[in-house]
């Protein structure tokens, strides 16, 4: 009998890694799939003459945007008004459903907005070609995932041809120097399913070393939900700070670590923006930051 069980086991413990091995590779190739579609968008794509892309941190301005996904759909954004000036952190919080990811659907034009004015770098982004628009922002989703293949092709898939040096300067900036350094082949060492698991922690800065490396001019960064261990969380927030030193960050934040190091904190409900303050300001303030400071930012461990 036990023979059989084992046999069983054998016969479906593969199975089970398959499943998980596809499921990977399905969030895998939907992250290349976002990239290669922005890509391969045709240059003179939605209007606007295309010009050099620019490196300097871009602002952003929401000015009485109105939207629904659809005609039969409800309203998700009622009037949302705000700024967010070149360079440093803004982080937008609120309840589950207030509109914040869609604040991030609507910079990259995955969809447009019925009313009001969205701009980048004070320019309406129905301007700008889309490719250029897209090249200019970073977009970091949330548990963004580790492909299957060396952790060099894990970074550079999206910005073939970076230098060394880039790479080194991302590696760096995002204090992913000691990962590389314990793993047994350095950046060539296969990551992944099939290769070193990388912790939750680890694949965020993965992440953001890979946006990072296409010099993005902004970067949205859609905070990870998972716990992480007192070390990754100081060096996401040290990491976070850095990378606002070179760019604008607009974060979807999680973490308390992350909004009371935020420039400056954008609450949003039901698709209005209610206040804008600093984590200290907004506790005073606004008795639903305070509520969403006590029971929705993670606490580091
Ligand atoms: P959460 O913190 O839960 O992610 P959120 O503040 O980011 O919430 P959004 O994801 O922007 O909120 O969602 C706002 C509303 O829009 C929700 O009611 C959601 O169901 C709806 N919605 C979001 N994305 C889509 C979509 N692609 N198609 C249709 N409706 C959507």
């Amino acid at each position: 009998l036990i023979a059989f069980l084992l046999y069983l086991f054998y016969l479906v413990a593969p199975v089970g890694q398959l499943v998980q091995g596809f499921t990977q590779m399905q969030n895998g190739l939907a992250a290349v799939k976002r990239i290669r579609e922005i890509e391969e968008l045709p240059a003179e794509e939605a209007g606007g003459a295309a010009g050099e892309i620019g490196t300097a941190p871009a602002g952003v301005t929401f000015e009485e945007v109105a939207f629904r996904y659809g005609d039969d759909r409800p309203v998700v954004h009622h009037d949302v008004s705000f700024a967010v000036p070149a360079g440093g952190m803004t982080a937008l919080v609120g309840p589950s459903g207030a509109g914040k990811s869609t604040v991030f659907a609507l910079l990259e034009r995955f969809y447009e907005q019925q009313a009001g004015t969205i701009t980048v770098d004070g320019r309406d982004i129905g301007q700008w070609p889309l490719r250029e628009l897209r090249a200019s922002l970073g977009y970091v989703e949330q548990d963004a995932p580790v492909l299957d293949g060396t952790l060099r092709e894990n970074l550079v898939f999206a910005a073939p041809g970076v230098s060394e040096a880039d790479i080194g300067r991302v590696l760096a900036l995002t204090r992913l120097e000691d990962l590389v350094a314990r793993l047994p082949e350095g950046l060539e060492t296969m990551v992944g399913h099939r290769g070193i698991m990388l912790s939750g922690g680890e694949r965020q800065r993965v992440a953001i070393a890979r946006a990072l490396l296409r010099r993005p001019r902004l970067l949205l960064l859609d905070e990870a939900t998972s716990q992480l261990d007192a070390v990754n969380e100081l060096r996401l927030r040290e990491v976070i700070a850095e990378v606002a030193k070179e760019t604008t960050v607009l974060v979807i934040a999680h973490r308390l670590s992350t909004v009371t190091s935020a420039d400056r904190i954008v609450v949003m409900e039901a698709g209005r923006v209610r206040a804008v303050g600093t984590h200290h300001e907004l506790l005073d303030d606004d008795d639903l930051y305070r509520e969403l400071a006590a029971t929705q930012f993670l606490l580091p461990t």
